[in-house]
């Protein structure tokens, strides 16, 4: 799996470094009362399990399986919602966590649907945003690391299902990418 990487973008030592930071940042932000975190699989489920361990409030938390990209590595350009049932999110404050901010149709469209269910406000953190202009006017409210525009991998990241539990977030051989 590691031969598969080109170049380390971001490593375990600086993603828990700015963890630490982020994680302050939203227990300082978010007001007293409910929170709801909502986690987008599958990308975004191993910055959520290290973040929201940093976070020492109350939390509920729920997921959501959207698909923008069905596994390849350009996006498709609408966003499905896979679930049956919607998390109840009436009168919460959410935290919408996503892996990777790229043409912002994504965040746009759950943080729409959020608003649309009644959440009293919708705050947003992504592990990576992509310095890009983006289809949708959205920016997330808390980033990790700001990254080029190139498809990466890792730490929750996959290509075509693999490559999500390396620790790091990395570069793909073109070699890998077939
Ligand atoms: P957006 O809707 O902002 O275009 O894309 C968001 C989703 O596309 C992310 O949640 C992620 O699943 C996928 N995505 C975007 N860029 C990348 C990338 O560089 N690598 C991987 N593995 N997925 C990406
Ligand atoms: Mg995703
Ligand atoms: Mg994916």
């Amino acid at each position: 799996m590691q031969n598969n990487i080109e170049r380390v973008l971001v490593d375990e030592e600086l993603i828990r470094k700015r963890l630490d930071t982020i994680a302050k940042e939203i227990e300082t932000d978010f007001p007293q009362g409910p929170v709801i975190v909502i986690i987008l699989l599958k990308g975004a489920l191993v910055f959520a399990a290290d973040l929201l361990r940093r976070i020492p409030r109350e939390l509920s938390i729920e997921c959501l399986n959207v698909a923008s990209y069905h596994g390849g590595v350009e996006s498709s350009g609408n966003v499905d919602f896979l679930d049956l049932h919607f998390p109840e999110v009436e009168g919460a404050h959410v935290l919408l966590l996503d892996d990777i901010l790229d043409t912002g149709r994504t965040l746009a469209a759950v943080k729409k649907r959020l608003l649309e269910e009644g959440a009293t406000a919708v705050h947003t953190a992504v592990l990576l945003s992509k310095d890009k202009t983006r289809a949708e006017e959205v920016e997330a409210d808390y980033i990790g690391f700001e990254i080029g525009d190139e498809f990466v991998v890792g730490y929750g990241l996959d290509y075509k299902g693999k490559y999500r539990n390396l620790p790091y977030v990395g570069v793909l051989k073109l070699s890998a990418a077939v």
